[in-house]
């Protein structure tokens, strides 16, 4: 019998009640890490914590990702529960519809704090837990975060951040034996992607009809390539932004 991807790591997947996250923490768990869940929705978390703890070791702790003493208390509950921090997964995040002359300030910051401060607080957060020991942390930005496009003016731009932090993180902790990479997910069929189909069904459909592979992707298939770059097998892999698009931004 072949161990698992990420047997014996502690992994903390921050965004993990719905959609990619919670579909993370199930193939993490299954391939044999301890994962601590942090998310918004106390009773989605309790369900998934429920049913993964026949897999594996899965706790969680719920609270706002951009709310600094809520991310330190997700490291801290995982230190405290499973004594180290190996691996994170920074999934969290919101989508939001309108062209940037017509978002308002009140909704342009809000992105801007769960999707940009929130990732910021995360990293900071969970280096200081790898700072002695190393790690391998992994953002989900976009295909959002490599181009302009109409409709989804801030949001793409928080995507566009989400790789600058990646980038500068991986920089400045390399020599402590920290991994940081991003992965940039095409359309993926989650609650996202159903709640702004009914939005706009249109241009969510025109972007299904211009991936190269002609559908969107599953969430299974994006918590695979995450699986992949938290775990040893990409020890040489950081910095880097993985597409997950089916050819999307090719
Ligand atoms: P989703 O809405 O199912 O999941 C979003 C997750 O983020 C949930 O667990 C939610 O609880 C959490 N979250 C949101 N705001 C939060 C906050 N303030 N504090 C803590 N947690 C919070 O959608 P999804 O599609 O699975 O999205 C996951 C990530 O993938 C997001 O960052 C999204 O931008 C990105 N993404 C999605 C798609 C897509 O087509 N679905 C494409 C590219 C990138």
């Amino acid at each position: 019998m072949t161990a698992g991807l990420l047997a014996g790591k502690v992994v903390l997947v921050v965004g993990g009640s719905t959609g990619i996250g919670a579909d993370s923490a199930r193939l993490f768990a299954a391939e044999g890490a301890s994962v601590m869940v942090a998310a918004r929705s106390k009773d989605t978390l309790a369900d998934l914590t429920d049913e993964l703890t026949a897999v594996g070791h899965v706790a969680h702790t719920p609270g706002d990702v951009s709310v600094a003493a809520d991310v330190a208390r997700f490291v801290d509950a995982t230190l405290e529960r499973f004594g180290r921090l190996d691996g994170a997964f920074n999934n969290a995040g919101i989508n939001q519809q309108g062209r940037l002359d017509e978002v308002s300030e009140e909704d342009f910051d809000r992105v801007m704090a769960i999707n940009v401060k929130g990732m910021w607080l995360c990293l900071r957060e969970e280096i200081r837990a790898m700072r002695d020991s190393g790690g391998s942390i992994v953002n989900t930005s976009s295909v959002g975060g490599f181009r302009g496009n109409t409709g989804l003016g801030a949001y793409q731009a928080t995507k566009h951040a989400v790789i600058g932090l990646t980038r500068t993180a991986a920089h400045d902790n390399g020599p402590l034996g920290i991994r940081v990479n991003a992965i940039a997910p095409g359309p993926v069929e989650t609650p996202m992607l159903t709640q702004w189909r009914a939005a706009d069904p249109a241009a969510v459909e025109r972007r299904i009809s211009a991936v190269p592979l002609r559908k969107a992707g599953t969430t299974t298939e994006v918590a695979e390539a995450a699986a992949w770059l938290l775990s040893d097998r990409a020890s040489q892999v950081s910095g880097v932004v993985l597409p997950v698009d089916g050819g999307y931004s090719a």
